[in-house]
């Protein structure tokens, strides 16, 4: 009975923020282009509780969307014009709708969606917009993706038109490689769209097929903890790795022909083929095929209720992302091993591509406050700087969300 208050309670403290966000929104909104905006929607962020770097290696993930999400407010300009404003960045974004180039700065994803969505011939034309945001900007939770999909939401309802999710997820994820520049797989944009309260989202990026599991931490939390690193090697980093698992591959199917991509390899065979890849390239195959390993392993003991093992798997996941695919830094190895030094904790690794962003942790409910100040003293010691922590709430994805 008291885990079902403190539920009630936070599902109403969550209402009410977004509830708050989108008044400010609409006075923004007022503010600047005056009025009622015609259409509004939102896009939550996510972490990913394991299978890191499988996406792009047509591997399985398993995100949840957060309780952090994206607003937009809009109304058509009645020319080709697009102005955009967000309360969470400085700097306004013109362009017009028949002359979109990148610009290297947050207009970049709007302008990736809107040149996508006139490629495919859907009728958008100039619009007005604000975006108010409570996802962490640039701290691996994807806050890239939710305003991809918040822009095509938002066009979507604003233009009259509609596309199924998958589709939408796959003209998201095209938008951020060719505007952001980054080769981000399918995952970030798939959940933001179809993640469920309550649930983790178990996807296969090869075939795109989904499965919601229930996901449910009885008296455990969730906690995020966003180490405040500056991602500067983020982008060149990511688009290395990538290129290791198709030379990975390469070699692989030289001698086993069905190996099309990682997903398909198995460690022995990764093994088998250890003496004709470089070391590195060697570890870096060795993390991902053992990676959905561990998300396979995750979904079952979700099912099962088995929280130890949740917590064990995250743990592997982490070591295997610090040793194997070398996406791990000072700072997230820190946040980890705090966490796992401490008493309730049941597992800890980071979330998102790595390099800076977020760890994840599996905390019981008792052992919140131990948990965040053992870390918050020890970062500060270390590094001068105090974690951001943040709860994370599996939530429903802007399908869901921009319905009711
Ligand atoms: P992450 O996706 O981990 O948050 P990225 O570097 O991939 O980090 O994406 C962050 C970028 O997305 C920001 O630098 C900005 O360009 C854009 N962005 C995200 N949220 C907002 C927002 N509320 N307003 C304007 N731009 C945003
Ligand atoms: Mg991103």
């Amino acid at each position: 009975m008291d885990r079902m208050d403190k539920r009630i309670r936070r599902a109403e403290e969550e209402g009410c923020r977004n509830h708050k966000m989108e008044s400010l929104l609409l006075r923004q909104f007022r503010e600047r282009f005056g009025g009622k905006p015609e259409a509004k929607a939102c896009a939550p962020g996510r972490v990913n509780l394991i299978g890191e770097h499988t996406d792009y290696n047509d591997g399985y993930v398993l995100p949840i969307a957060i309780s952090r999400r994206i607003c937009a407010a809009a109304s058509k300009s009645g020319t080709e014009t697009v102005t955009l404003r967000s309360g969470n960045l400085k700097g306004e974004v013109a362009f017009d709708v028949g002359a979109i180039k990148p610009s290297g700065d947050w207009g970049d994803y709007p302008k990736g969606i809107v040149a996508k969505l006139r490629e495919r011939r859907f009728p958008v034309r100039g619009f007005n917009a604000c975006f108010l945001s409570n996802v962490p900007i640039g701290a691996g939770v994807s806050s890239s993706a939710a305003m991809e999909v918040v822009v095509c939401h938002l066009l979507e309802k604003l233009f009259g038109f509609s596309i199924p999710p998958e589709d939408e997820a796959v003209l998201c994820q095209q938008a951020e490689h060719e505007f952001a520049g980054t080769r981000c797989g399918i995952m970030d944009q798939f959940v933001s769209i179809l993640g469920r309260a309550d649930s983790a989202l178990f996807l296969d990026c090869r075939t795109l097929r989904y499965e919601h599991v229930p996901f449910s931490l009885g008296d455990c939390v969730l906690v995020a903890c966003d180490s405040r690193v500056e991602r500067g090697l983020a982008t060149s980093e990511y688009n290395r790795r990538r290129a290791e698992c198709e030379q990975g591959v390469k070699i692989l199917s030289e001698r086993f022909p069905a190996v099309k991509a990682l997903r398909d390899a198995t460690v022995a065979e990764v093994e088998e083929c250890s003496h004709e890849m470089p070391e590195e390239i060697f570890r870096r195959c060795r993390h991902v095929v053992t990676e959905n390993a561990r998300v396979l392993e995750t979904v079952e003991a979700m099912r099962e209720n088995r929280r130890e093992r949740i917590g064990e798997l995250m743990n592997l996941s982490h070591d295997s992302l610090r040793d194997d695919y070398c996406v791990s830094c000072a700072q997230l190895d820190l946040l980890v091993d705090t966490a796992r030094s401490i008493d309730g904790v049941l597992g800890s690794r980071l979330t998102g591509a790595g390099f800076g962003g977020s760890t994840i942790s599996l905390v019981h409910r008792s052992a919140i406050d131990e948990f965040q100040n053992g870390i918050t003293e020890a970062y500060l010691k270390a590094f001068d700087t105090a974690p951001r922590f943040f709860e994370c709430i599996a939530s429903d994805g802007a399908e869901r969300a921009n319905k009711t």
